[in-house]
């Protein structure tokens, strides 16, 4: 169904919850144009992802190769070169794109390590605006440091008429991380009710699913269970820039290929495939990467429609707040069952200058045993 392609692991944020940056891959080595001609048609949603995507000087032919294989392509960047992004609108107006925005000017800037990131971002969504963009948005990790601002960044993407993307603090191999994990799980979650309502408010039905998205990401936050059962490796694939393939985002054995020495259709229907669905299957991991959730939440024979649970759930909150009453959170989480977290603080990279280490083919290019989310 829906496939993200890591384009590189170079990047010029420096966030403190995602060290992609300190991990930079060479770039004569990030996977091409020829590997990428080799994935299928027919995808639902093909995300061109990084590290930060618009430092791949090809970004634009890579644009055209994945273009015609998926009914939604999409961008995720961290806005801080919209001009680059500029010329694929002008080609392909309704291309989603996503600016990574994490609060306020000195939140968002402190958090990602950016100087003058958030007016960056404003300003190059207008660009893409004033281009014909017709899908563009901001993307949102909810965490403790800005948790307290995610309904008025809600609203500053309302008065812009742009979209708000959410997602959470996660250990992945994606990330190269695994120490991010919250201070204070619970005021956190709290945090996300307010934007569930706003959500639910609206006449968006994009942004009545996206509340349920956000009911997920509040049991994540909490150390709950999946609201829906991962359907990673069936519905979801990734590609690194070394061109791997993996079924999830988050644990590094769950490797299936490689699509520059091997074909798709080999990857896929291989016994190694086989093997890692069945792990799925049994995964305990308490994960909702937006990636895998949202294609979780989607039904298996119509693409673009819900399952039924986030249907069923939608509709009766939707109901209950155009009458004017209140989404009863605590009838859908158990705020009294919070998991104990460590504490681990993460810091600020903004001003401080780190040495990068450059990952070679050859590297083991995930350092940790294994990616763990409790
Ligand atoms: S639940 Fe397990 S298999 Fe699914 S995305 Fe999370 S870590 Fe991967």
């Amino acid at each position: 169904m829906d496939l993200t392609v890591i384009s590189t692991y170079r990047c010029n944020s420096k966030c403190q919850m995602c060290y992609v940056w300190k991990h930079p891959s060479d770039p004569k080595e990030e996977v091409s144009i020829k590997t990428l001609e080799k994935l299928p048609g027919g995808f639902d949603n093909v995300n061109v992802s990084g590290g930060e995507p618009t430092l791949r000087n090809d970004l634009p032919e890579i644009i055209d190769v994945l273009y015609p294989k998926g009914r939604i392509i999409e961008i995720s960047s961290n806005g801080l070169s919209a001009d680059k992004i500029v010329p694929i609108i002008k080609k392909y107006s309704n291309i989603k794109v996503r600016f990574s925005l994490e609060g306020d000017e000195i939140t968002n800037n402190a958090i990602r390590g950016e100087k003058d990131g958030y007016n960056k971002k404003v300003r190059g969504l207008q660009l893409l605006k004033e281009a014909g963009g017709s899908d563009l948005g901001f993307a949102f990790v909810i965490q403790d440091e800005n948790a307290d601002q995610l309904v008025k960044v809600y609203e500053l993407t309302q008065k812009l008429g742009v979209e708000l993307a959410t997602s959470t603090l996660h250990n992945a191999w994606q990330f190269h991380k695994n120490d991010n994990y919250f201070y204070e799980r619970l005021s956190v979650a709290r945090n996300v009710e307010g934007l569930i309502t706003k959500m639910l408010q609206t006449y968006s039905i994009k942004n009545w699913f996206r509340a349920y998205l956000n009911l997920g990401l509040i049991q994540k936050i909490l150390g709950h269970d999946r609201l829906i059962k991962c359907t990673a490796g069936s519905d979801f694939m990734f590609v690194d820039p070394w061109s791997d393939v993996f079924a999830c985002n988050v644990r590094k054995d769950l490797l299936v290929g490689n699509l520059e020495k091997q074909l798709w259709e080999e990857i896929i229907n291989s016994e190694e495939m086989k093997g890692k669905l069945s792990e799925i299957e049994k995964c305990t991991q308490n994960c909702w990467m937006v990636t895998t959730a949202r294609t979780a939440m989607r039904s298996k024979i119509i693409h673009s429609f819900p399952k039924l649970g986030p249907f069923i759930w939608v509709l009766k909150n939707k109901v209950k707040v155009s009458l004017g009453n209140k989404v009863h959170f605590d009838n859908d989480i158990d705020y009294n069952d919070v998991k104990p977290t460590p504490y681990i603080k993460r810091d600020s990279y903004l001003d401080k200058t780190i040495k990068k280490d450059l990952q070679k083919k050859d590297d083991p290019h995930y350092i940790a045993e294994s990616y763990l989310n409790e």
